[in-house]
C-alpha cells in the first residue's frame, strides 16, 4: 500500500501545491489533500492555536487537524527563503514547531528546511533527504525533484496568464492523468500555451471595471476566509488582477522602485505587483486583503495606500479579515466600492 502524505490546503499550498504533489507522487506516495476551508476547520484551528495568531495560521492548524487520522505523514515545510533576498514571515519559519506543540497525536511531519541562502543546492538536498526518509533512492529522488520543478514552472505560467490556482491545478491534474493513462506523448507545452491563451481577461463594456485584488495568496484564494470575494467581484462586473498574474520578470523590474526591500517574501511580491499595475495603468482601483494580527501587513497596507495616493489617487480599499468577518459586511463594502468606480469612469449604474 502506498504511503499516504497529507497536505494542508492552506498558506503556501496556493503557491506550490503542483510542485509538492508531483514530487511525492513521483516517489509512489498517495496525496491526501485537506478539504477546502469550512466552519469546522476554522473552529478546530481556533481551538488549537494561540489566540493572537493571524487567521491564516489558525486555518492552517485546522487543516492539519483534519488530516491527523487519515495519513502516514503530514507535509509541513519550513519555508525560509526561496529567492535569497527575503524570508517568509516568521510564522512560516516556526510552523512545524507550532504544529508539533499544538496538535496532539499527529503523525510524523515531513518538514524540510528550504533556504536557498544555505547554498544553490540546499533546496534540492533538502528534498532528497525527504525522499530518502520515505525510502527512495538517490536517482529516483532527483528525478522526482526535477519533474516537480518543471510542474512548478507550468503552474506559475498558468497563473501569470490569468488563471486562478484551482483552475491551474485542475488543468495540470488533467495533464498528468492523460500522460499516465493515455500512454501517448501529449505536448505539455502546447497544452499550457492554449490554456494561457483562453484565460486572458477581456473588457466587455464601459461599466466593466478592472480591479487589482492584492494580498497573500492564502487570503485571496481561500474563498471561505474571504467570504467569496472574487466571485462577488466577478458578479459585480469586475475584471480581476492578482499578484500571481504578474510575471517574475515584471516583478523584478519593479524592485528598483522600492526605497527599501521588505524583509518578507510575500510582502515584496505584493508591493511589486502593485507597482506594476500602477505603471501599466491596468486597474481602476485596488483592494488589499489583510489579516487581522498580521505584523508584515501593518507596514504593507500603509505603503500601498500611500502609493495609490501618490500615483494619481487610485481608489484604494483595505479589507481586514478574521474569523468574525461576515459575508454581508464584505458584500456591502464591495458594492459601494465598485459603484464608486463605475461612477468615476462615467458609466451608468
Ligand atoms: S504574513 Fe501575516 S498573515 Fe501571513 S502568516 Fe505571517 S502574520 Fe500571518
Amino acid at each position: 500500500m502506498a504511503i499516504r502524505i497529507g497536505i494542508p490546503r492552506a498558506l503556501a499550498y496556493y503557491s506550490f501545491y503542483p510542485q509538492w504533489k508531483t514530487f511525492f507522487e513521483e516517489l509512489g506516495a498517495e496525496i491526501v489533500l485537506s478539504p477546502p476551508t469550512n466552519k469546522h476547520i476554522v473552529n478546530q484551528g481556533i481551538r488549537d492555536t494561540v489566540t493572537d495568531a493571524c487567521i491564516p495560521i489558525k486555518v492552517y492548524h485546522g487543516h492539519v487537524a483534519s488530516l491527523v487520522d487519515k495519513v502516514d505523514y503530514i507535509f509541513v515545510p519550513r519555508l525560509v527563503s526561496i529567492d535569497g533576498e527575503a524570508t517568509f514571515c516568521p510564522k512560516f519559519l516556526g510552523l512545524p514547531d507550532m504544529i508539533r506543540s499544538s496538535i496532539k497525536g499527529i503523525p510524523p511531519l515531513l518538514s524540510p528546511r528550504l533556504d536557498i541562502r544555505d547554498g544553490r543546492f540546499a533546496p534540492v538536498k533538502a528534498w532528497i533527504r525527504v525522499a530518502k526518509a520515505l525510502g527512495a533512492g538517490y536517482q529516483q529522488a532527483l528525478r522526482a525533484y526535477r519533474k516537480s520543478v518543471k510542474f512548478r514552472q507550468y503552474y506559475d505560467e498558468l497563473l501569470t496568464s490569468g488563471m486562478l490556482p484551482n483552475e491551474a491545478t485542475a488543468l495540470l491534474d488533467r495533464l498528468t492523468v492523460s500522460l499516465r493513462t493515455e500512454r501517448k506523448r501529449l505536448s505539455e507545452a502546447n497544452t499550457i500555451a492554449s490554456a494561457k491563451a483562453s484565460s486572458i481577461p477581456t473588457l466587455e463594456s464601459q461599466n466593466h471595471i478592472r480591479l487589482a485584488v492584492v494580498g497573500y495568496p492564502y487570503m485571496i484564494y481561500d474563498e471561505f476566509v474571504n467570504c467569496g470575494l472574487l466571485d462577488t467581484l466577478k458578479r459585480l462586473g469586475a475584471s480581476i488582477f492578482t499578484p500571481e498574474m504578474v510575471s517574475a520578470k515584471d516583478r523584478r523590474a519593479q524592485a528598483k522602485k522600492q526605497p527599501k526591500y521588505l524583509f518578507w517574501y510575500y510582502s515584496n511580491q505584493v508591493v511589486r505587483s502593485v507597482y506594476h499595475f500602477i505603471q501599466e495603468e491596468m486597474v481602476d482601483g485596488l483592494i488589499h486583503l489583510t489579516a487581522f494580527a498580521c505584523g508584515p501587513d501593518a507596514m504593507v497596507d500603509r505603503l500601498l495606500e500611500l502609493d495609490c495616493k501618490k500615483n494619481g489617487r487610485i481608489p484604494y480599499l483595505s479589507l481586514c479579515l478574521d474569523e468574525h468577518t461576515g459575508r454581508a459586511g464584505i458584500i456591502t463594502r464591495l458594492e459601494a466600492f465598485t459603484d464608486m468606480l463605475v461612477r468615476k469612469r462615467g458609466g451608468k449604474q
